[in-house]
């Protein structure tokens, strides 16, 4: 539950692309702006030889650091190296990736070594960030947050995210669904009630990704009923497309090919996800890029028609995973009551309007900014959770989550035995009791899957565990008692139990099958991030130390240049030394600390007091 003294609690959208955060404030949710004034903060964390940058700072370098610039951490979070996901996500990614045992690890050159991150530790870092955005915005520290991940997302991906919130020194006090979360946001869970439950379509298109939900809504409990979607497809695909057009166009207007050149691609493609951005308001925009390709300015227009005729394909595609979706809900269209938009390319009005003609006309929720919904939701629940909702609006909500898949074990006919259904409200535990298949067995093997076949194999192994030591006895005697316990964030713990000794072990998916962090590696892990917020903050004060010398520096040569009154022997000493320091300043000397620089500034400052004193008598 909440700390009481830790201050309020907020609610994080951890995305692909962008993050969101939110506060309850004044009895409302806050979504907070960063400090660029932007209400959704890119998911990228940047290494350099000259500290760390994270969220828009880390972005609008890319082009200049691709290979040190990581994003897409929620695409490995939880995941093996020898997934095929991971396998061909890898291709794509200008970033290193290794494994280690079956862990992915991503390599960076930071500070002029060569630094290994897990997904949990670069996840960790972008909440650190959003944390801080919202305790800059109440001026107060937050420890509490309500973190979302998709509904898709396995029990492994579930306790990654976790551990980011650990690693980042924050208290996950809930892990929700993103869909789940844009429900709440429009309280359509409270709002007349319809016999026989409410079911809600969530559409949610974003920078990569693409999910579908159906969710019943009875009573306060959500039930995932089926989800589908592509996890490759959305708002960078559209950048492409305009990408790609204005390629061409730069060929035909200067007979040049600028798709080679790196740097020329990223400033086009900032530019056009400003341009795709504008255009889902206006009709018409405009590209303005100085000196894009061998000092060539470029300049063009885009209209909306155009910007959708080049997608038209990528948008009915989007359509696709509603009919499956419904399929596998066993819904017909006219069944879903609510349909939600979230994702920030769900503000393209092309794909509102197929949207809307897929449902007849139906009209859609998008009263709250879509790309601002889940984090609104994981807000609420952060408001409840804290007990700082306690008004009338949030009150009612009683949020309950459901696991999205069966669990069970293989049991001793080589069949899934599952002992939580999906579907069942969390938290839950449910204990089944088990015995030996032979005379005399003292080893059982416990193997966890998570899936809707019978036949295991065609199931997500989770994990596997021995309860060794078992009492000798004849096939069928012994009480081999076996628990599956979740927990409010969806987290498992298996255990097993002989009854007579109470000889018993637990399942700890994460040493057997290394792909979760051990409590060891959290540990260093928060010592590094520990370590890493020190070194941004000696880079922090260093660059202000440096800046306030550099503008003394250059002010003492101003007045060296502009007073006479001043002893010619005093001014060539000062003059020099003057000199002196900004050629040090300017020598990018990596070893200046904070300490030196300031050292430096006293002893100009000593030397130049003559001088400050002469100017106030004289001028
Ligand atoms: P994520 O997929 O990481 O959850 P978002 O839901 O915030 O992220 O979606 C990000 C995508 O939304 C980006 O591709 C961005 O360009 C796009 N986007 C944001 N605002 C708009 C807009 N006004 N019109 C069109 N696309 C937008
Ligand atoms: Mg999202």
């Amino acid at each position: 539950m909440a700390t009481q003294d830790e201050g309020p609690a907020i609610g994080i959208d951890l995305g692909t692309t962008y993050s969101c955060v939110g506060i309850w404030q004044n009895g409302r949710v806050e979504i907070i702006a960063n400090e660029q004034g932007n209400r959704t903060t890119p998911s990228y964390v940047s290494f350099t030889n000259n500290g760390r940058l994270i969220g828009d700072a880390a972005k609008n370098q890319v082009s200049m650091n691709p290979i040190n610039t990581v994003f897409d951490a929620k695409r490995l979070i939880g995941r093996k190296f020898s997934d095929a996901s991971v396998r061909s996500d890898m291709k794509l990614w200008p970033f290193k990736v290794r494994g280690v045992g079956d862990k992915p690890i991503i390599v960076v050159n930071y500070n002029n070594m060569e630094k290994k991150f897990a997904a949990e530790e670069i996840s960790s870092m972008i909440l650190v960030k959003m944390r801080e955005i919202a305790e800059a915005y109440i001026g107060s520290p937050v420890k509490d947050v309500v973190v979302t991940v998709p509904a898709y997302f396995n029990d492994f991906q579930r306790q990654a995210t976790k551990d980011a919130g650990l690693i980042a020194g924050m208290n996950v006090i809930r892990i929700i669904n993103e869909p789940t979360a844009a429900a709440i946001a429009y309280g359509l869970n409270k709002r007349d009630t319809i016999v026989g439950g409410k079911n809600v379509l969530v559409f949610d298109l974003g920078g990569g990704t693409f999910d579908v939900s159906l969710l019943k809504i009875e009573e306060g409990i959500f039930e995932v009923k089926a989800t589908a979607g592509d996890t490759h497809l959305g708002g960078e695909d559209f950048d492409n497309r305009m990408v790609a057009y204005f390629i061409q166009e730069f060929k035909r207007k200067h007979e040049k090919d600028i798709s080679n050149n790196r740097k020329a691609i990223r400033r086009l493609r900032t530019s056009c996800e400003r341009a795709k951005r504008t255009l889902s308001s206006t009709s018409q925009t405009s590209i303005e890029i100085d000196s894009l390709f061998e000092g060539i300015d470029f300049y063009s227009t885009l209209t909306r028609a155009k910007f959708e005729e080049l997608n038209v394909d990528l948008f009915t595609k989007c359509m696709e995973p509603l009919e499956k979706c419904l399929r596998d809900a066993k819904m017909d269209k006219s069944d879903v009551h609510d349909v939600v938009l979230v994702g920030g390319s769900t503000r393209i009005p092309k794909i509102q309007q197929l949207l809307q003609d897929f449902f007849n006309g139906k009209a859609l929720c998008k009263g709250i900014n879509p790309d601002e919904a889940v984090a609104y939701g994981a807000t609420v629940q952060a408001a409840i959770m804290s007990g700082e909702g306690k008004v009338e609006k949030v009150q009612d909500l009683l949020l309950l989550d459901v696991t999205p898949l069966s669990l069970g074990i293989r049991n001793s006919k080589g069949v899934m035995d599952v002992l939580i259904p999906r579907n069942t409200a969390i938290p839950t535990k449910k204990e089944r009791i088990y015995t030996t298949g032979y005379s005399g067995q003292t080893l059982m093997t416990i193997s966890v899957y998570e899936g809707e076949r019978l036949t295991p194999r065609e199931n997500t192994l989770l994990g596997r565990f021995e309860l060794s030591g078992i009492s000798p006895a004849l096939m069928g005697v012994p009480d081999i008692s076996i628990c599956f316990e979740i927990d409010n964030n969806g987290i498992l713990v298996v255990s097993a139990e002989e009854k007579l000794t109470g000889n018993k072990n637990k399942l700890i998916i994460s040493n057997s099958y290394k792909s979760r962090l051990s409590k060891e590696e959290i540990e260093r892990m928060i010592k590094e991030a520990d370590k890493c917020k020190l070194e941004d903050e000696e880079y922090k004060k260093k660059m202000e130390a440096k800046i306030a010398l550099e503008n003394y520096a250059y002010d003492i040569r101003q007045r060296l240049y502009s007073h006479s009154n001043i002893d010619p022997e005093v001014k060539k000493n000062i003059a020099d030394e003057v000199g002196k320091v900004i050629h040090w300043i300017g020598s990018e000397n990596q070893l200046q600390s904070h300490e030196e620089i300031e050292k430096k500034m006293k002893k100009l400052e000593k030397l130049c007091d003559p001088i400050y004193g002469k100017d106030v008598a004289g001028s």
